[in-house]
């Protein structure tokens, strides 16, 4: 093969190397999903079970690649983070963004009928995917304060569209309407005033998304975790001020491989 005279052509894929010593975020996105939701019957505004699946599919991408120290994931999204010095595939960019966005769409799949033994899958789903590199601890930090308030802000904006479509017996063009121009403060209001609901009472990992932070163990300091550990780890900063984490997962990377990592939504 190496000596046939079509070799030549394999001089036409060229390196795509990343940068050296930079923080890797790959950020995986649901393709259309607005319609998957819409087709496969999820819950509105928040479908917990699908919440639960993408949690899961993000665990397994990271016991398969213990170079990634964190993901948070919202919606139809999981972003990674990877240690700093991370050689996964030789740091080659179409290799790891292609591998890992395929092996999380399939276990998105695999499990799916784990969270829904009652809902076949109609078609196949899939996943974007993107890497962005960060010099440096401010934008990884930043990067994942802006994710969050983005689940913020649509969460709010999903839960009360919803209450005034659900509850509130609008059609769904009167709830845009409705909605329309309002800040967060006439939001939080017309939840409690029309419908009672307290936003600041719904589920943290709706409000806040969630987080699955690669853990020490017995003990020991996950070698894959020390190099960030040593450049001050990367806490996700409260962005909304409520000064917890309740929406926090964990995911322990056990030593004993029999033992699956487990989850606790603190
Ligand atoms: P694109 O392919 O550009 O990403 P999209 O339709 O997936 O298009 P997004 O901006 O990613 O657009 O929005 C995701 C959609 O999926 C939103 O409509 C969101 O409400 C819905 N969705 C995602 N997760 C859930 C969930 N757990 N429960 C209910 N709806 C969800
Ligand atoms: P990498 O992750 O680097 O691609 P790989 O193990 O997939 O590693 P490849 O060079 O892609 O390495 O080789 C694919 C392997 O799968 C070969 O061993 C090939 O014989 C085997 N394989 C693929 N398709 C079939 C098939 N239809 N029947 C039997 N063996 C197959
Ligand atoms: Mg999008
Ligand atoms: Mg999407
Ligand atoms: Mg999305
Ligand atoms: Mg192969």
């Amino acid at each position: 093969m190496a000596g046939s005279k079509y070799a030549y052509v394999k001089a036409f894929e060229l390196p795509d190397p990343i940068l050296p010593n930079t923080f890797i975020i790959l950020r995986v996105d649901g393709h259309s999903f607005h319609r998957f939701t819409d087709e496969h019957s999820f819950h509105k505004p928040n479908d917990e079970r699908a919440l639960a699946l993408m949690d899961r599919a993000a665990i397994d991408l990271m016991n398969e690649h213990k170079d990634i120290v964190l993901a948070f994931g919202e919606s139809d999204e999981f972003s990674f983070l990877l240690r700093r010095s991370t050689a996964l595939y030789n740091r080659r960019l179409s290799k790891i963004l292609s591998s890992l966005t395929s092996q999380f769409t399939s276990s998105y799949v695999f499990h799916w009928h784990e969270y829904f033994p009652e809902t076949p899958l109609l078609f196949p789903p899939s996943f974007d995917g993107r890497i962005v590199l960060y010099p440096g601890e401010k934008e990884v930090r930043d990067y994942f304060a802006w994710r969050q308030v983005d689940t913020h802000i649509n969460n709010l904006y999903n839960t009360t569209f919803w209450a005034l479509v659900q509850t509130g017996g609008q059609t769904t063009t009167q709830a845009h309407a409705h909605l329309k121009g309002t800040q967060s403060k006439e939001k939080n209001e017309i939840l409690f005033n029309l419908f009672g609901i307290n936003y600041n009472n719904i589920p943290a990992r709706f409000r806040k998304g969630s987080v699955l932070v690669r853990q020490e163990v017995n003990g020991q300091l996950d070698r894959y975790a020390s190099d960030m550990a040593s450049e001050g780890p990367v806490i996700l900063p409260d962005v909304l001020g409520h000064g917890d984490h309740v929406g926090s997962t964990i995911v322990r990377d056990s030593p004993n491989a029999a033992c699956p990592p487990t989850i606790s939504s603190s």
